[in-house]
């Protein structure tokens, strides 16, 4: 009932509302991605690229001072050790793995962060295919390190300079590169949104965080479920393999963090499932923040990665059928638990995931309840960020 029905919706959420030059490539997609993922020789492969590359299963480490200070038992599910640094790798070798299939020799894709144009840039690398990657200017800027990676990669970095220059900017000039190249392209989309097959596809290559959480549950408390998930949400990807294999199982509640930015009536924020309302946004219709005459209304996060003014048509659904609580978490409180991980178990978290920290003091746990929180991806990348406000340690 919380995943996709065979017309791409969750619930009337979803679907595929692309441009008439889009149709031939997207209905293509939906008829092959379910049979090539369900494959065993496409299982084969991307189950040894995610073993010996990526170097799954990733930990799920118990966070011993941490759990202490919230008084429940927390687990982190270790994504910031992936190759890249975060989850956005066991979509991307999905994917690449399916254009190979597909005889497709030009690989798009779009970046906020820069974290999944690298996951991209690095699949794209490894099968010698050709890569662009299109990134809004104003996060060329803010995330050069990211930039200089991809080009040492190989890719094409093209700086969008239309909106706020930011990730929703780079997916609209994706989609307008794919119409113009719907025969050789194939477009790899970095979370679960776009046109139907993409979320259920892009879910179902993060799958395996859950699928892992599930049997590490099972060796370490023996029992295969936890009562909480935590996730944080940008478009949903790693959110989305964190419950994957739990959306039906109701003794296990689901949390989402969104960002607040500054606050959720400060008119800076990105909590799209908070502010937003039924629209169509890059192929689907979901949640969307917009002005009351529908133009799409600039998001703001201190976390590129989750300044996205839509969300997954999953997790709207998720939200209006109340199977998810949604909180949202300002900048101040990510960054304050960002430097409370950090100091308590010696590791440094990605701004995003710092997000799904911060609800920890927003719920009130019983000492025997397990929670398990999904670290998205590593510090490296925030740096910058995280010295500008060191004060907050001192
Ligand atoms: C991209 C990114 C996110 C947000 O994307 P989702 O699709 O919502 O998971 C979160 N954390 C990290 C580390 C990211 O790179």
């Amino acid at each position: 009932m919380y995943h996709v029905d065979k017309h791409g919706y969750y619930g009337h959420f979803g679907g595929a509302y692309v441009p008439e030059i889009l149709h031939r490539c997207v209905t293509e997609l939906q008829e092959i991605y379910l049979e090539t993922l369900e494959s065993a020789s496409f299982g084969q492969e991307y189950e040894a690229l995610l073993h010996d590359y990526v170097g799954r299963p990733s930990p799920l480490y118990p966070a011993r001072r941490l759990s202490r200070k919230y008084d429940c038992r927390i687990y982190l599910k270790r994504e910031d050790l992936n190759h890249t640094g975060a989850h956005k790798i066991n979509n991307t070798i999905g994917q690449i793995l399916l254009a190979r299939r597909m005889k497709k020799t030009r690989i798009i894709a779009e970046t906020g962060a820069g974290q999944h144009g690298l996951a991209a840039a690095t699949v794209c690398a490894l099968m010698g295919m050709e890569c662009i990657v299109y990134m809004g200017k104003t996060d060329v800027e803010r995330q050069h390190i990211n930039v200089q990676k991809m080009k040492m990669l190989g890719a094409k970095v093209i700086p969008v300079t239309s909106g706020n220059m930011t990730l929703k900017d780079a997916a609209n000039e994706a989609i307008r590169d794919w119409c113009c190249h719907p025969s050789d392209t194939y477009y790899i989309i970095g979370s679960t949104v776009g046109p139907h097959p993409y979320p259920d596809m892009v879910a179902r290559l993060q799958s395996v965080i859950s699928k892992e959480i599930r049997q590490q549950l099972q060796e370490k408390e023996g029992l295969n479920y936890p009562d909480y998930l935590i996730a944080c949400v940008g478009g949903g990807s790693n959110a989305a393999g964190t419950i994957y294999h739990y959306v039906d199982d109701q003794r296990v509640k689901i949390v989402l963090s969104e960002a607040g930015g500054e606050g959720l009536r400060s008119g800076r924020s990105a909590a799209t499932i908070r502010l937003g309302r039924q629209g169509i946004i890059h192929g689907a219709r979901t949640l969307v923040m917009q002005t009351d005459d529908g133009q799409i209304e600039e998001p703001y996060s201190i976390s590129a990665g989750l300044d996205y003014p839509g969300i997954g048509p999953m997790h709207a659904h998720l939200w209006e059928t109340k199977r998810a609580t949604v909180l949202s978490v300002n900048d101040d409180e990510a960054l304050a638990a960002a430097f409370e991980l950090t100091r308590l178990e010696g590791i440094i978290p990605a701004l995003e995931s710092a997000h799904a920290l911060g609800a920890l003091n927003k719920l009130s746990f019983r000492p025997e309840d397990i929670v398990v929180l999904t670290l998205s991806g590593r510090g490296d990348k925030d740096m910058d960020t995280y010295i500008l406000n060191k004060e907050m340690t001192e």
